[in-house]
């Protein structure tokens, strides 16, 4: 009797617990994939993240095919359909068993409580595993039993929690005696980010070595400044499970054994993978952030501005302060921002525009390739102070002071928005605030008062906190 491993976002063959329970056993293993589009439109995710998992499916059917285990394809254009999906090849394949990795989205969840039911009332068994994160939601709790919603005393508890306790990645499943099954024939989408964000897993791993090589000793300052090279860029493959979060802090520990054990710039790296964490954690406490709603509720009824065209000139990078415009287009050219440049843009939207955060978390979804809800949404709910943990409402950044000390020289700004390539140093930050007036610049003026701005939006969240209270 077969056993069936269905992959989700844990496209590789080592370190995948799922497969390896599967293998344990002696019976035939098949593996599953699935590509339900309509479902991921509706959750906004758009083409440069499906044509990553779509196109990772190439190489994963490779590294299967040298274990003799086939992958075949799950029908199923919404997650409904793919219980069902899920059922007819069972039945078909005479499956015993199945074996999945969990994931933690609201509906996610919820097809895999009706998958659960579906195989329960075929006589089939199902096993969970838990790979997505390094500590898995709801595993630690606060003093009080509850739930954390601050990211200090969480991360404490997470690196004590990993201190005690971290395993080493598993290796892949030994090879199984031939099979006749054939795996499914695959169609790589075309993809003008393919080469760009390689899906192999040489590229992968190399990705990982050369971080872990050289800027990782810099990580502390490097990280900030979005003209280098100074982060993994790891995000994409994290995000569809091409390497596991495990697999990159044990990289991590190889090359700094001290990394979990206080301040170093090694730790600073973890620390994100506890952000990481955090947001995954958080949507399985807090649901409705799944849902498109605050965490914090008072936030619901915010008077925003309707989004217009101050929206689109945001998601083309037309709004004539460079920093922002220049990480637009970075995320219009590459499906890839820099964190702190994500931070200066979605600050931007939802303070000196003011609008909705999840007009920009929409956005987000739809144009990153690392697009992730968890990470996606905690990130915005930070941004515009609606979150667990987030930025204060009074402290919002200033995009251009933000260019001027992590952009100093201006070359990120350079390189994306080329209007601004003879400007110097000084005058590349704000070029309309400068005294000689650049005349025949081919680059629009800010769209909005950046100090006023700011402070209407301080007056509108004091006033509405007051409102609420
Ligand atoms: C508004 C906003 C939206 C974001 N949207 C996403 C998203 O859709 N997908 C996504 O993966 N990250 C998102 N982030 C988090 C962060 O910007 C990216 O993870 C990071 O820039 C990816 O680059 P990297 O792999 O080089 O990161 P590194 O600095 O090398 O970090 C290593 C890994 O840690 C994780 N990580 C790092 N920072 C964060 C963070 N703040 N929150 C959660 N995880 C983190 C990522 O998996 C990342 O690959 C968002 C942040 C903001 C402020």
């Amino acid at each position: 009797m077969p056993h069936l491993v269905w992959l989700r976002r844990d496209l590789r063959v080592t370190d995948n617990p799922a497969l390896s329970a599967a293998c344990a056993n002696t019976g035939d293993v098949i593996t599953c994939v699935g590509l339900p589009d309509a479902q991921w439109q509706s959750h906004d995710l758009g083409a440069p993240a499906r044509n990553l998992y779509q196109r990772r499916l190439t190489p994963l059917t490779a590294d299967l095919c040298a274990l003799n285990i086939p992958l075949l394809m799950l029908d199923g254009a919404t997650f409904a359909d793919q219980v069902n999906g899920l059922q007819a090849l069972c039945k078909h394949h005479g499956i015993t068993a199945v074996y999945v990795n969990r994931e933690y989205e609201f509906n996610e969840r919820a097809r895999d409580r009706a998958v659960d039911q579906a195989l329960a009332a075929c006589s089939i068994q199902v096993h969970w595993f838990d790979d997505q994160c390094l500590v898995p939601p709801q595993t630690l709790k606060t003093g009080q039993g509850g739930p954390y919603s601050v990211f200090t005393p969480y991360r404490r508890r997470w690196e004590a929690s990993l201190r005690e306790e971290f395993n080493a990645p598993l290796s892949a499943p030994a090879r199984r005696p031939a099979l006749t099954l054939a795996p499914a024939r695959l169609t790589a989408p075309d993809d003008p980010l393919a080469a760009l964000w390689p899906v192999d897993n040489d590229s992968i791993q190399t990705r990982l070595e050369r971080f872990v090589a050289r800027p990782l000793d810099r990580y502390q300052t490097d990280r900030d400044l979005p003209a280098l090279e100074g982060t993994s860029s790891l995000s994409p493959y994290l995000a569809i499970g091409a390497i596991s979060a495990r697999q990159v802090l044990h990289a991590v520990l190889q090359a700094a054994p001290h990394a979990l054990d206080g301040a170093s710039d090694a730790n600073t790296f973890v620390s994100e993978l506890a952000w990481r964490d955090f947001y995954k954690n958080l949507l399985v406490e807090a649901p409705r952030v799944s849902r498109a709603r605050p965490f914090k509720v008072t936030t619901e009824t915010l008077p925003w501005n309707p989004p217009g065209e101050a929206f689109e000139r945001w998601c083309q990078g037309q709004t004539g302060v460079p920093l922002v415009d220049a990480a637009m287009r970075q995320l219009n050219t590459t499906g890839w921002m820099h964190n702190r440049c994500r931070m200066v843009v979605a600050m931007f939207l939802t303070k000196n525009l003011f609008i909705d955060w999840r007009h920009g978390e929409r956005y987000f979804m739809q144009r990153l390739v690392d697009a992730d809800l968890a990470a996606n949404n905690g990130g915005w709910q930070w941004s515009a102070s609606t979150g667990t943990d987030a930025a204060p409402y009074f402290r919002i950044m200033n995009p251009v002071s933000q260019s001027q000390r992590f952009d100093k020289n201006g070359d990120y700004i350079r390189r994306w928005v080329p209007e601004l390539a003879a400007q110097d140093a000084k005058t590349i930050h704000a070029p309309f605030d400068a005294k000689a007036h650049p005349i025949g610049l081919k680059y629009p003026k800010p769209m909005v008062d950046l100090k006023r701005s700011r402070q209407q939006a301080i007056d509108t969240f004091k006033a509405h906190q007051q409102d609420s209270a």
